[in-house]
């Protein structure tokens, strides 16, 4: 995708398994990509990583619900390369709990972390885009924007809103050459279900091979979903192919949900 070379690219989250796999892809067409995360030490061995296969990575500490840390990240990208010019707000934290054992803090986290930390970043980001009449916002959201889910309550109302949002926003832009959408991946194949597969085996003396299956099992096509799948959809939603595309919330989920 030649439209993306050189673009300038923020993955929060890009420490995780799924920001991994989409730092790497934008890399892959030549776009400069800052990555952001809480711990050090993990985003700079993801950007290491990188790194050693070409990729121009930077990695830069921020957490998303800081907004102060949110404008030094933006800084500092400025002072490298410039403005971010497509923003993939990835950033995000899920536990299971009943809705009567969730404590307050765990709501008010998830609340944080999934849908202000993505709020941070477009009052942080959008502005530059606005003025450059170009820009891209891709909110990485869950089927759980879209339907409810047991025991998930707080991730479920942040992803629900985190689709608000990129409607509400889609609309204020549009016509000023940004687009803005969400990715909604199912059970995706990476560390994060893996270890979910381990704390609910732990809990119902399963196996974590049969929690995997049971996960995979709960999308038609029975299988987990590649993170590399859900970055194809992040590279087209970023290009020039897409333009045309705002304010939409694609599902990545082997058919689970058809919404
Ligand atoms: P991980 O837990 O592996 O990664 C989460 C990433 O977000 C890490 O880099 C973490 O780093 C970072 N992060 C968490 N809190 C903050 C914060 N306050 N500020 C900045 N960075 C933060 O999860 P995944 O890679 O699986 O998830 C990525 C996205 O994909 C999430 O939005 C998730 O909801 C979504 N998703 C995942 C699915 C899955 O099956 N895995 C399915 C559907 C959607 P650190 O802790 O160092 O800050």
């Amino acid at each position: 995708m030649a439209s993306l070379s050189e673009k300038i690219v923020l993955i929060t989250g890009g420490s995780g398994g799924l920001g991994r796999a989409l730092a790497s892809a934008f890399a892959a067409q030549g776009c400069r990509v800052a990555i952001s995360a809480r711990n050090r030490e993990s985003l700079q061995r993801s950007a290491d990583e990188m790194a050693r296969n070409g990729a121009p990575v930077r990695a830069i500490a921020c957490d998303v619900t800081q907004r102060k840390e949110v404008k030094n990240l933006a800084d500092e990208i400025a002072r490298h390369w410039g403005a971010v010019q497509i923003l993939v707000n990835n950033a995000g934290m899920a536990h299971a709990v009943s809705f009567a054992d969730m404590s307050d803090g765990l709501w008010d986290d998830t609340l944080a972390t999934n849908l202000t930390g993505s709020y941070n970043c477009g009052k942080i980001f959008l502005p530059a885009m606005v003025q450059a009449k170009w820009g891209r916002i891709i909110n990485i959201g869950s089927t759980t924007a879209k339907v409810g889910y047991s025991h998930v309550t707080a991730y479920t109302a942040s992803k629900h809103g985190l689709l608000g949002l990129t409607r509400a926003l889609a609309l204020e832009t549009a016509r000023h050459g940004v687009t803005v959408n969400m990715i909604c991946p199912g059970y995706i194949d990476d560390e994060r279900t893996h270890e979910n597969a381990r704390v609910m085996a732990q809990k119902t003396g399963k196996s974590v091979d049969d929690i995997l299956k049971l996960f995979a099992a709960s999308a038609p096509q029975n299988r987990l979903i590649k993170p590399e799948e859900v970055a194809s959809l992040a590279l087209l939603m970023a290009s020039e192919k897409l333009a045309g595309m705002t304010g939409q919330a694609i599902n990545v989920d082997g058919g689970a949900v058809m919404a």
